[in-house]
């Protein structure tokens, strides 16, 4: 299948032409036809398999092939302007755009938007906005004035601006969740369902997710009409250019001692750590700068503005090593990122599957090493589960943990043999903390233990229980 036997408009096969792409990938083969054909789609894809044009492009193409509006192009000053010479009373113009992406994340935000901006390059006047949280609110108004056919958002900042009368969504005609799982993780439900209710029900639906199970499929159930469910790679096949390993290690400093040495491996190119928390990130970028490696964090308490800057060093080269945690990292998308680094492991085995998905972007190859404490086999365990694949255990001459990984597996109540608690260890982040509350805790829909989404997932709480599930 090629592009132009999809029928995509010639501006859109020229951008694409221009971008280097010269075949749909298999997600983008199932997803453009129906798209284009107007049905809505539920979609699970692993990461980098091309998601991003498998809604834009359609989306696009729907623009470019629209009539002439004798509206298109103008701004709401235009049309006021245009309102106040026929003698209409002049009001304030909100923007109205045609098409929406809401992503869970800024980063993830911004990207969309860029690669609307390739793939809509060759089409004229047509104009996609971000409409992120931490960007300066004028910047936005003055965004949302020139009346853009395109917005990408998080859900969260666009309420505001909802309220706030700047947006009218009763002429939009596609609507697109990208990564609807982790924006339900985040707790962003409500959000999303108040978001939608202000839409119209004639809209074009299209839903990407890792798992279309439980909430997901819920939501997913409600907001779309008779959808086309494309699921292209199984949890078990995801990843398969992804060489994964664990290295056990018995404490933090051997942790640390490690990780130094395996960035210092010549094959790598750019390298993502990641760590469970925004302190980690910045004290173990800090080390790293300290021991000679080009690193740089990133994480969720750092401005707009220093993440931007971040992650174009990061683009540049300029950084070699981004120490960072999930939700920062999540859709950064730098083919020459060669290896991934869980200095902690995720919260989730989900999260594991992003993770390593930062590498081995765009047809390469990556690398995937977690460095994981005797007490925390039980999730590597669960990471296995959930990915069906299984992740070789790794020795590192020099650097051999004292226990050995068979005798580390985990059993409820059991504490490493010298005694040592593993949360005590400061700075050290074990896997989980009974009774933590999550950061989407608050979801009313949180509570149903067992029946909602999150009471099928893995969740760590359960560790050290004899229960294992909830
Ligand atoms: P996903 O959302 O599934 O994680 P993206 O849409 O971010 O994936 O795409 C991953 C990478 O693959 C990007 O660098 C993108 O430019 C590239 N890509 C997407 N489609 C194609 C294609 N048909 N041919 C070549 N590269 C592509
Ligand atoms: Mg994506």
């Amino acid at each position: 299948m090629t592009f132009e036997s999809i029928g995509l408009h010639p501006f859109i096969l020229k951008a694409l032409t221009e971008a280097g792409y010269t075949q749909p990938t298999p997600v983008q083969e199932q997803a453009l036809p129906a798209a284009i054909a107007g049905r809505d789609l539920l979609v699970s894809s692993q990461t980098g398999s091309g998601k991003t044009a498998a809604f834009m492009l359609p989306a696009l193409h729907k623009l470019a092939s629209a009539p002439a509006d004798a509206s298109a192009g103008k701004t709401p000053n235009q049309q006021a302007q245009a309102a106040r010479a026929k003698g209409d009373r002049p009001r304030f113009q909100p923007a109205q755009p045609k098409i929406l992406v809401l992503t869970p994340t800024r980063e993830l935000a911004l990207q969309v938007t860029t690669a609307t901006e390739k793939y809509g390059s060759q089409i004229r006047g047509v104009k996609a906005v971000s409409i992120l949280g931490g960007m300066p609110y004028p910047k936005q108004m003055q965004l949302l004035s020139r009346n853009p056919e395109i917005l990408v958002a998080t859900p969260g900042r666009l309420i505001d601006h909802m309220e706030s009368g700047k947006i009218d969504f009763s002429k939009l005609e596609v609507l697109v969740l990208d990564e609807a799982d982790r924006m339900l993780d985040m707790g962003f439900v409500d959000d999303i369902e108040l978001i939608i209710s202000k839409t119209p029900a004639s809209r074009q639906t299209m839903l990407f997710s890792a798992t279309l199970d439980g909430m997901v499929g819920n939501m997913a159930r409600r907001i779309t009409k008779d959808p086309m469910m494309i699921q292209i790679a199984s949890s078990a096949s995801r990843h398969e250019n992804i060489q994964q390993r664990v290295h056990f290690v018995d404490d933090l400093s051997h942790k640390n001692r490690l990780l130094d040495h395996l960035l210092r491996d010549v094959t790598i190119d750019q390298a993502v750590v990641f760590t469970a928390t925004k302190r980690d990130a910045d004290t173990i970028a800090d080390r790293l700068n300290i021991a000679g490696f080009a690193a740089a964090a990133l994480h969720g308490d750092m401005h707009q503005g220093a993440r931007n800057r971040t992650l174009n060093s990061l683009r540049s080269g300029h950084v070699r090593v981004l120490v960072a945690t999930d939700v920062a990292a999540r859709g950064i998308d730098v083919p020459a990122i060669t290896h991934v680094f869980n200095y902690d492991l995720p919260k989730f085995p989900e999260d594991y599957v992003h993770r390593i998905g930062r590498t081995g972007r765009a047809g390469r190859n990556g690398i995937a090493v977690s460095l994981v404490n005797h007490a925390e086999g039980v999730h590597v365990k669960r990471i296995e589960r959930f990915t069906k694949q299984v992740i070789p255990v790794d020795v590192v001459e020099g650097y051999e943990p004292k226990k050995t990984a068979s005798a580390s597996r985990p059993r409820p109540g059991w504490r490493p043999g010298d005694g040592r608690k593993p949360a005590a260890k400061p700075g050290q982040r074990t896997f989980s903390k009974p009774g933590a509350p999550r950061k989407d805790g608050a979801a009313p829909s949180a509570g149903g233990a067992g029946g909602g989404y999150r009471g099928n997932r893995d969740d760590g709480r359960s560790a050290g229980r004899s229960s294992g599930r909830g």
